[in-house]
């Protein structure tokens, strides 16, 4: 007879968890791309999404659909809103994007329904969960800032409380660590199968983008975070570039945008 291993146990107020959970974030509805990493990462407890669920790719309303799906199968799983969600929502003026941008958020706007629009608009940017903080961009600023640089990155562990803060927004799968006493952060990438034990420092960890990665990896990234053995490990995957390439074309989103996906530019 097998006995479930217990995931969880309950002391008074205290919830001691033991979860693997399915960092994504930057899907930009790529749902080739999602269903690769959903079907990779199939055993996991939860899944936080940072943002950016829909804008430069053909399917947003399934990409949509499918976050909301997946809310309702772990209590910790999380779903934040980020500049593109936003933006198709008409929360921020599309005029602050390129033009590649701007034409892949007007025609999103027009295929997410009312339901999509309104479950999009109830997204937090940033939140806590597990101990753990999630913010799509920064936590200086959950929407907007690009965490890019050591100066940047040290910058902004002063806006959070936790040891580590998950972010996307950049679409590279990275980190920046600060140990105790050190002036400034170092800055590390996240290739696949890197192991990051989350201990002797804090650390912000953006696990890439699933929909479009720009660290010329084309394949679609995430990260699997243990939260007993406080460790990170990235993650790529293979998905059908090509599919997701002639969904583009069939609805005339930009050339340049459907091109990068081969590159991871
Ligand atoms: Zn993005």
């Amino acid at each position: 007879m097998a006995i479930a291993r217990p995931r969880q146990w309950l002391d008074g107020r205290k919830t001691i968890s033991s979860l693997n959970v399915l960092v994504i974030s930057d899907i930009h509805a790529n749902l080739a791309a999602l269903q690769a990493v959903l079907e990779a990462a199939s055993d996991v407890d939860a899944i936080w999404n940072l943002g950016d669920t829909v804008g430069y790719g053909p399917r947003p309303r399934e990409c949509v659909d499918t976050m909301f799906d997946l809310a309702f199968t772990h209590p910790a799983n999380q779903v934040l809103a980020g500049n593109h969600d936003l933006a198709c929502l008409g929360e921020i003026d599309l005029a602050e994007f390129n033009p590649a941008a701007q034409a892949a958020g007007r025609w999103t706007a027009h295929q997410l329904g009312i339901d999509h629009q309104e479950y999009l608009r109830n997204l937090p940017a940033m939140t806590i969960s597990e101990g753990y903080t999630l913010a799509h961009a920064s936590p200086r600023s959950p929407v907007w800032e690009y965490i890019t640089n050591i100066t940047v990155a040290t910058e902004n562990f002063a806006h959070f409380d936790t040891d580590a803060c998950f972010i996307g927004h950049t679409h590279v799968a990275m980190f920046a660590a600060l140990r105790p006493g050190a002036s400034h952060a170092e800055l590390g990438q996240l290739r696949d199968g890197d192991v990051l034990a989350l201990s002797g420092a804090r650390f912000l960890i953006n696990p890439g983008s699933v929909g479009q990665p720009r660290d010329r990896d084309p394949r679609a990234a995430y990260g699997i975070l243990d939260t007993e053995g406080r460790t990170l490990t990235a993650h790529r995957v293979d998905y059908d570039i090509p599919k997701t390439q002639r969904q583009m074309a069939l609805a005339n989103l930009p050339d340049v945008l459907m091109n990068r996906l081969s590159q991871g530019i």
